[in-house]
């Protein structure tokens, strides 16, 4: 028997030997009761649909204004990117390459790997491809939802010194859309159905 064909109860660690389920089963621990693991019916058109959507808003908060600052009359506004350039021309070095990491870099690797893995899933198709793409999910996913502390930061400087002047433009908003979005494929779904899925879907190929 191979070592992933074994499951623990993740609540009181009692060891099951894991079996293929129906749709909609549930697998529960024979101790506790505790959920064990689950075949989602939908998983795959969920999940794409889902990263797809994602990978939609980190589109447009790359092209509309991130922020909006009022000058009287006169008004700017701000690009993501625009803002990241602004840190570093002014010397946070640092602050800049992480916040390019973390708003730029990582987002739009994890949502393009997951619709491609994804939608090979779903085709049934490039099962190697597939496999690399979730491989690379798995590295991807222990730096996603840093975001949410940069954008945490943003709200808190807006708010907490009274930039009364500045407000935050559509770019925000997707942004903050990306990071619901991103929480639930990260917190709702776990890596270990993922892989079930791949392979469930290139058991026979
Ligand atoms: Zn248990």
């Amino acid at each position: 028997m191979l070592h992933k064909d074994i499951i623990l109860c993740p609540r009181c660690f009692t060891p099951h030997k894991k079996l293929p389920l129906a749709p909609k089963e549930e697998a529960r621990c024979v101790r506790c009761k505790g959920l064990l693991y689950r075949h989602r019916r939908g998983l795959d058109l969920l999940l794409f649909s889902l990263s797809f959507a994602a990978l939609f808003c980190l589109v447009l908060a790359n092209m509309a204004p991130l922020l909006q600052i009022e000058f009287g009359a006169f008004g700017s506004k701000a690009l993501l990117m625009e803002a990241i350039l602004t840190l570093f021309d002014q010397g946070f070095v640092l602050i800049s390459l992480f916040s390019l990491l973390v708003l730029e870099v990582f987002p739009w690797l994890l949502m393009g790997t997951l619709v491609l893995f994804s939608f090979l899933v779903l085709l049934g198709r490039g099962k190697k491809v597939a496999r690399v793409a979730l491989v690379l999910v798995e590295i991807l996913r222990r730096w996603s939802m840093l975001d949410i502390f940069f954008i945490a930061i943003l709200v808190a400087m807006v708010k907490v010194y009274q930039y009364a002047q500045i407000h935050f433009g559509i770019a925000f908003w997707a942004l903050g859309i990306f990071v619901v979005i991103e929480v639930y494929l990260m917190e709702a779904i776990r890596i270990e159905e993922l892989w079930d899925l791949w392979e469930r879907r290139y058991a026979v190929a």
